[in-house]
């Protein structure tokens, strides 16, 4: 068996620990802080894998083989680890608009996905209206309805992916910074990681925008960008869906995500650094997410905001998102980092790819 080093334990570091663990090999995953601390406990945690306008290629192969991999890990973690996982198991509603040039692009994923084997369908304006009468804004057109998508707790999921891990025997750290490393030649040997060496056959790099200075640490430096995103939870008086039907609702980006009890995620702003790399929260974003979502759904207007808070997704530059592979110049350090704004989406078909490249196998 290998001794797999994974460098960060964020959704994707826990899932690449968890399914390389389940497979038998020697794991040990160090985070610097604690589980889920970077991008991931920012996130929504929406799943838009069958609704995405990816049909071919890699951008479709990861969405869907991450969407099948959800349906059975979920129980099997659940089972595992005694933890709940909160996962919203409705669907996505995704809001098509009048003043919408390119909405033909709707009945051209249904077909195309009807033929993949994920129906969806298309609703009108009644129809939408019927499913999810809080929805009143003139300009909506219908709705596209995806039942095979979803939403999950990111830091639940998380952390259900530590214990599971765990479970199967990985040496899980948080608090564990890696430093450094050995290197020989075309392979990483060894891990600096709280000052100890942690000697390595794998090295995987899942650190996010923590990625890059540690390539820069093996002369291969890998530019990935901070794009930040606020995000807030609401509280209403009563909860919006009328009857049990409460899926993720979406439209022009802003996400709504029903959390129960009446309360509800909403987000997310999409900011990029100024010319200086820095980027800070523009508090008028936020204010026009949320005058948005008043304009989709009138009674969120009722609401009030309990919680803001803001995080920064990992975009790679120059190169599409997300980075799953052999870093250049290495033959045993594999990338699995700048997963942008799908990480919590993909991070099960990356944890594939990676488990297919050290065992040779799919989990
Ligand atoms: C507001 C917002 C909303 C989002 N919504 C969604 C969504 O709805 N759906 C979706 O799929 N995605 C969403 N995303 C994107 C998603 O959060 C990211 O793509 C995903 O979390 C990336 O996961 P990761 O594990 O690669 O990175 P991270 O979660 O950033 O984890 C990397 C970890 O590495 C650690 N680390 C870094 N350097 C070191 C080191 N030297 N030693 C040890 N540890 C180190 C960090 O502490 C960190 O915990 C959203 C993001 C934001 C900000």
């Amino acid at each position: 068996m290998s001794r797999v080093v994974i460098v960060g334990g964020g959704v994707v570091g826990a899932m690449t620990a968890y399914e390389l663990s389940r497979l038998g090999q020697t794991v040990t995953l160090c985070e610097q802080d604690a589980p889920g601390a970077g991008s991931t406990g920012a996130a929504l945690g929406v799943l838009m894998g069958i609704i995405s306008q990816k049909t071919t290629g890699r951008g479709w192969r990861l969405r869907e083989q991450s969407i099948r991999r959800y349906q059975t890990l979920l129980p099997e973690l659940t089972a595992l680890t005694g933890q709940a996982i909160p996962h919203n198991p409705h669907g996505i509603v995704m809001l098509r608009f009048i003043d919408d040039p390119r909405d033909d692009r709707w009945q051209r994923l249904q077909r195309v996905r009807a033929k993949q084997g994920w129906p969806l369908a298309l609703w009108d304006r009644e129809e939408l209206r019927s499913h999810c009468p809080q929805l009143e804004s003139d300009r909506l057109l219908g709705a596209v309805y995806s039942p095979q998508d979803g939403q999950i707790d990111p830091l639940a999921l998380t952390a259900a992916l530590w214990a599971g891990a765990q479970h199967y025997g990985a040496d899980c750290r948080s608090g564990t910074a890696v430093e450094g490393f050995s290197c020989d030649q075309q392979r990483c040997t060894a891990v600096v990681a709280n000052g100890k060496t942690l000697v390595c056959d794998w090295l995987i790099l899942a650190a996010g925008l923590g990625s890059t200075p540690l390539t820069a640490q093996l002369q291969q430096s890998i530019a990935i960008q901070p794009v930040l995103g606020q995000a807030f939870r609401v509280k209403l008086p009563q909860p919006l869906n009328f009857g049990d039907f409460a899926p993720v609702i979406s439209g022009e980006d802003v996400h709504l995500v029903p959390l129960g009890n009446g309360e509800y995620w909403i987000g997310a702003t999409v900011e990029f650094p100024n010319d200086q790399g820095g980027v800070v929260a523009d508090p008028s974003l936020k204010e026009q997410v949320w005058q948005q979502a008043i304009a989709l759904c009138p009674a969120l207007a009722q609401g009030e905001i309990v919680e803001t808070w803001s995080g920064l997704r990992p975009r790679p530059q120059g190169q599409p998102a997300p980075l799953i592979g052999p870093l250049p110049g290495y033959t045993n350090v594999l990338l699995a980092t700048g997963h942008y704004r799908n990480g919590v989406l993909l991070a099960p078909a990356t944890a594939q790819a990676i488990s297919e490249a050290i065992c040779g196998i799919m989990t």
